[in-house]
């Protein structure tokens, strides 16, 4: 019913500070967004932030994480200076809430309603551009993105249907 609200608040992360270049008009709504990752976020599967008259309050809206722990393993073992360097860039990414090295084995726990695998992973090529030897292993990285794909499929259709819709 509320057609003409405006969200003041990023429907992704709720952060309040957006950015007013960032529109989109979503089911007649206008929402405004902190980042270009959000609206990212946004745009892939709009049901998870933003609820209907007919299927209530979205995922995000009642206020559920989706935390996710992923294994990224990395060509070789890093030396502290180039973990520093990744661990601060990735905690400064919106939805990143741990970061833990083990040998070659970097593990990130992030909020997959707020940051993908895929901006994580652009995150450490960038850093790892400026660092020798840090690369990544395309074949799993295909294989995670599959089932992280799967996984908001079935959160999407949770969330439509409510669980319980049966008749
Ligand atoms: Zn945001």
């Amino acid at each position: 019913m509320n057609k003409l609200e405006l969200t003041i608040h990023c429907p992704v992360c709720h952060m309040s500070k957006i950015n007013r270049d960032l529109l989109l008009n979503y089911q007649g709504v206008d929402h405004y967004f902190c980042s270009s990752q959000c609206l990212k976020r946004f745009q892939s599967h709009p049901h998870l932030y933003v609820g209907d008259p007919q299927h209530g309050l979205s995922v995000k809206q009642k206020n559920q994480e989706v935390l996710k722990r992923r294994r990224i393993r990395l060509n070789e073992v890093i030396g502290d200076d180039v973990k520093k360097v990744l661990g601060e860039s990735l905690l400064a990414l919106m939805g990143i809430r741990e970061i833990t090295f083990d040998q070659q084995d970097l593990f990130v726990t992030y909020d997959l309603l707020e940051v993908s695998l895929e901006t994580i992973e652009k995150n450490i090529e960038d850093s790892a551009a400026s660092l020798r030897g840090a690369v990544l292993e395309n074949l799993k990285r295909g294989l995670i993105h599959y089932s992280e794909e799967c996984q908001l499929d079935n959160l999407a259709h949770l969330s439509k249907d409510g669980g319980y819709h049966q008749r």
